[in-house]
């Protein structure tokens, strides 16, 4: 296995309290989605000043473009040991049990504090709370909102009670660039950028990122374009711990058509009745499991990515004219969309292929949100809790951020201030990088062919399947275009967006070479098989030189080690 090292700056833009203006808070939550959403406010419940970073307009998050629903026990007929008992099983060996026990039944508190927010979910005739049933789950209780429209209703709901708290301050168009420390090294505040690329600093007592995945550092992806992995590459370069990047989930089924957005077409499409088929009409799903189209979303990507190569096709279809209730009444969201393109949902087969839908690794953090460095904390997508383990359950994911993030804000109020210094982050020593300035040599790069061409690098080796060879060949590239961009790039949010991009996707094809097995969703040709005698976690951290990170080599935890904190 060839590592091939990456270098970055520890602060890609410098940062001089008496340069940049700055806003102080008790907390610095960066991220207004599900997670962030839920941490600000039960901080701010707890009596802090709570600021709300969001890097677009605030309603843009994952949390929006959920379809399918959340996850939680709300049946008589269901049980938390069944719902347990799935999560780990999907999670094949890699779930921190104690975190699965505690988010799962944290469920039903869950669900009813979304309803107090005003939250409106589909209900029965009888006025029950309507509940689907998705792959990998053995009971029927995933919730939803106006059919496929539930993360819609839940960022309205959120970004209404964000916005009413008298404690909760959010600004939206905020790029967070790095995280800011204190004289004693607690986390003490964030840098950010506005659309002009002009710097402002927010300086709280505790900084938690809440920033989301990662999808769009792959060429197909479910997710909006605020999705880089911002949050991850922040979080390495302040020196946090890392966990399980390999682990990402790819949805097999995301509209293709040329032009379009690589919409989600969700699970419940499935669930309800469509069938999978190849160019010549043929089922596929029951040679690969017996499940069929409701195997786990790993098993259906690798089936729908193998019959396209099979068939020599650009993807496959979703048909759903057997179904026994109007798919446009059922599904009015993807409905709209594909007529838009001229496909009528409830008679032409829709062209799907696997994208890019969710990250599972991510910072390190223990049950109450707490990295491994003082004052920073992490939540949602952007965290590893250990929920997921080695895959996602369809729903769990909402579940997990609304859970957890309730938990963090509420953990953090707790704490008292971490940082000593509250308000007072330091210079972070660095006088070379002008911002909006341009980079020390006067080369124009063209920085969008180095994202589409990462993209492409990204969907080829670090894909659905991948290989060694493969994997160590996109790491010497990516180790080059980091590179070329921080040492020639104009020092803007564009640029800051684009090494992050990068940064992940360095670091989670270094977790993909050391782990040489195939388990969950990362799948190698060249280890097939999972090593059942090792189930452990890769874990990596920076190393830095000076004002330098120089890498980071994977190294590996057992699984069970999850802390339960004790507040
Ligand atoms: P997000 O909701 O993504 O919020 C991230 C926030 O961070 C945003 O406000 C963004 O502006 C901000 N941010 C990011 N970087 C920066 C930065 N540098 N500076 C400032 N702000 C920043 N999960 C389910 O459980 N059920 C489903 O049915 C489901 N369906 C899905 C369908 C789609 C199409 C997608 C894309 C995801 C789906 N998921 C589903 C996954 C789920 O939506 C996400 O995992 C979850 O919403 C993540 O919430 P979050 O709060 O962690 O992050």
């Amino acid at each position: 296995m060839t590592l091939h090292p990456l270098i970055s700056d520890r602060f890609l833009c410098a940062y001089d309290p008496r340069l940049v203006a700055s806003h102080s808070f008790d907390l610095v939550v960066v991220g207004g989605g599900a997670a962030g959403g839920l941490a600000a406010l039960a901080a701010a419940d707890a009596g802090h000043s709570v600021a709300v970073l969001t890097k677009a307009d605030a309603r843009e998050a994952n949390t929006r473009y959920a379809q399918g629903g959340v996850a939680a026990v709300l049946s008589p007929l269901d049980s938390v040991d069944e719902h347990i008992a799935d999560t780990l099983r999907v999670g094949r060996g890699l779930c921190e049990t104690s975190v699965v026990s505690e988010v799962v039944s944290g469920g039903p508190t869950v669900f009813d504090h979304l309803l107090d927010l005003g939250a409106q979910f589909d209900r029965e005739p009888n006025g029950d709370i309507s509940l689907s049933r998705e792959g990998g789950h053995s009971q029927a209780r995933v919730a939803h909102a106006r059919g496929d429209a539930t993360g819609a209703e839940i960022q309205h709901t959120l970004h209404r009670a964000l916005s009413l708290h008298p404690k909760i301050s959010v600004f939206s168009n905020k790029l967070a660039v790095d995280v800011l420390f204190d004289r004693e090294g607690c986390a003490a505040g964030v840098l950010t950028l506005d659309q002009n690329n002009a710097p402002l600093a927010f300086s709280g007592g505790h900084v938690l990122l809440a920033t989301g995945g990662s999808g769009h550092i792959w060429r197909e992806t479910t997710n909006p374009t605020i999705a880089t992995g911002d949050g991850v590459a922040m979080a390495w370069r302040a020196g946090a711990t890392l966990r399980d990047l390999e682990f990402v989930q790819f949805h097999p089924t995301c509209l293709y058509v040329a032009g379009a957005a690589r919409v989600l077409i969700s699970e419940i499409v499935r669930g309800a009745g469509g069938l999978l088929r190849d160019k010549n009409g043929d089922r596929f799903m029951s040679d690969y499991h017996p499940d069929a189209e409701l195997a786990p979303r790993d098993v259906v990507s690798r089936a729908v990515f193998r019959r396209m190569v099979e068939t020599n096709d650009t993807n496959c279809y979703l048909d759903l004219s057997e179904l026994d209730r109007d798919p446009h009444i059922l599904f009015p969201g993807i409905s709209r969309f594909c007529r838009a393109f001229g496909i009528d949902i409830a008679s032409d087969p829709i062209p799907v292929r696997p994208g890019a839908h969710y990250q599972i690794g991510g910072v390190r953090v223990d049950l109450d949100g707490r990295t491994d460095v003082p004052g920073l904390w992490a939540v949602g997508e952007v965290a590893s809790s250990g929920l997921h383990g080695a895959n996602r359950m369809g729903s769990n994911s909402l579940l997990e951020g609304l859970a957890l993030g309730a938990r963090t804000g509420r953990a953090i109020a707790a704490a008292g201030h971490a940082s000593a210094g509250h308000a007072a982050p330091e210079f972070t020593g660095k006088t070379d990088v002008k911002l909006g300035g341009s980079g020390a040599h006067s080369v124009t790069l063209n920085l969008q062919d180095i994202t589409y061409s990462m993209k492409s690098l990204m969907w080829r080796h670090m894909g659905v399947e991948r290989t060694g060879a493969g994997l160590s060949e996109a790491q010497e590239k990516l180790s080059f275009w980091a590179k070329v961009v921080r040492e020639l790039a104009p020092k803007e949010g564009r640029t800051v967006e684009l090494l992050n991009m990068l940064t992940f996707a360095h670091l989670s094809t270094s977790s993909a070479l050391s782990r040489e097995e195939s388990r969950g969703v990362h799948h190698r040709d060249d280890f097939p098989e999972s090593d059942d005698a090792a189930r452990y976690h890769t874990l990596l951290r920076a190393r830095y030189e000076h004002d330098q990170v120089i890498g980071s080599e994977p190294t590996r935890e057992p699984v069970g080690l999850a802390s339960v904190p004790s507040t």
